[in-house]
């Protein structure tokens, strides 16, 4: 089933390109990122030069494409998109690599998946703008080098520590995407909601910004959902009750966690004294496969000060001890 909290692209985010911003202006948050792009954008142009190479890092739904796409609107120049995992030989790269029109951008998302030979066609193309094509095969097989015109490479990798340090270190800007503050995501909100002509309240962007894990993806998903319920249960606008009510319904609590992440957390309060207690015997517990609970589920438990990771297994913090207690009790006088 697909998670409504989940951070990656799925397939009900294929209305996301209309919510996607054009230019630096719109981008809300990653401030700092911002102005130093600014600055490379406009230097750059000053000389008439590409951008220098740019890797993009931070966990899924940040920003990154959207951040590519708007470098190359503000350079004034065409971008290639593609993907690691899409470029199977280092013949498709050399391909893509050929076609890119000068200064134009080409963009690589989840360059850490990208196999090493692969990798290798982009050493050179990278830092002498050379690429080398073999013609024939066997023994009378050539190789031949070719000068690509002056273009910008822009990667980005939900997991920058699985880059290779040749394929890193080409890279002049590296910036990484931070979670988003419980106002940007609500201005992102704002603005998703006027764009698909939606009537919403300030305080229900809020209270969505405030279950949306920091991510702009998750928020503007809550939000289509809410317009949804908004329009059969309600009027149509999303008032803060509706928000609350149709929020409830999707079993999305306040601090952004769902089902499967509560039932980790009273697995490990109830049945296994608080923890230590290990993953296999927490996916068995709540019949969940092991991998998507340490993939999928425990980084934000983590990051949220739910759960710690100990040599001993997952251990549940006071936090999350009141918090499980807090929802048993509601639950009780309801
Ligand atoms: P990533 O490439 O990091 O997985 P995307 O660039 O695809 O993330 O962003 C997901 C969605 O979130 C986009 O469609 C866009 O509408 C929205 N979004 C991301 N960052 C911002 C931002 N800074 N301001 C407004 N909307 C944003």
């Amino acid at each position: 089933m697909e998670r409504l909290l989940d951070n990656k692209f799925s397939v009900e985010d294929v209305h996301e390109e209309s919510l996607r911003p054009k230019m630096l202006e719109e981008y809300i948050g990653q401030q700092k990122v911002k102005e130093k792009i600014k600055i490379f954008i406009e230097a750059a142009k000053k000389r008439k030069e590409p951008l220098d190479h740019v890797l993009l890092y931070g966990p899924p739904g940040l920003g990154k494409t959207t951040l590519a796409n708007i470098i190359a609107n503000e350079m004034g120049v065409d971008i290639k998109v593609t993907s690691g995992p899409a470029i199977e030989r280092a013949g498709d790269l050399v391909a893509i690599l050929t076609n890119i029109g000068e200064n134009n951008i080409l963009f690589i998302d989840e360059i850490h998946r990208l196999n090493r030979t692969i990798e290798e066609v982009l050493y050179p193309a990278m830092e002498d703008k050379k690429v080398d094509i073999v013609i024939g095969k066997g023994p009378s097989a050539k190789t031949i080098r070719l000068t690509l015109p002056p273009f910008t490479l822009i990667g980005a990798t939900t997991r920058a520590g699985l880059l290779s340090s040749p394929l890193r270190d080409r890279f002049g800007i590296i910036e990484r995407l931070d979670y988003y503050t419980v106002e940007e995501l609500s201005q992102i909100v704002m603005r998703s909601a006027s764009i698909l002509k939606c009537d919403i309240e300030k305080e229900a962007c809020i209270e969505i910004a405030k279950r949306s894990r920091g991510t702009p993806r998750v928020a503007n998903r809550l939000l289509r959902r809410l317009r949804d319920y908004a329009m059969v249960k309600h009027t149509g606008s999303i008032t803060y009750e509706v928000a609350k009510s149709g929020l409830e319904m999707f079993e999305v609590d306040e601090y952004g966690l769902d089902l499967v992440d509560r039932n980790i957390l009273e697995a490990i309060v109830y049945k296994f004294g608080g923890g230590p207690v290990g993953l296999s015997t927490i996916a068995a517990a709540i019949g969940e496969d092991e991998g998507t609970i340490e993939d999928i589920y425990e980084p934000y438990l983590i990051q949220e000060g739910f759960l710690v990771k100990t040599a001993r297994g997952r251990v549940a913090t006071q936090k999350a001890i009141s918090h499980i207690a807090k929802i048993k009790f509601k639950l009780k006088e309801s």
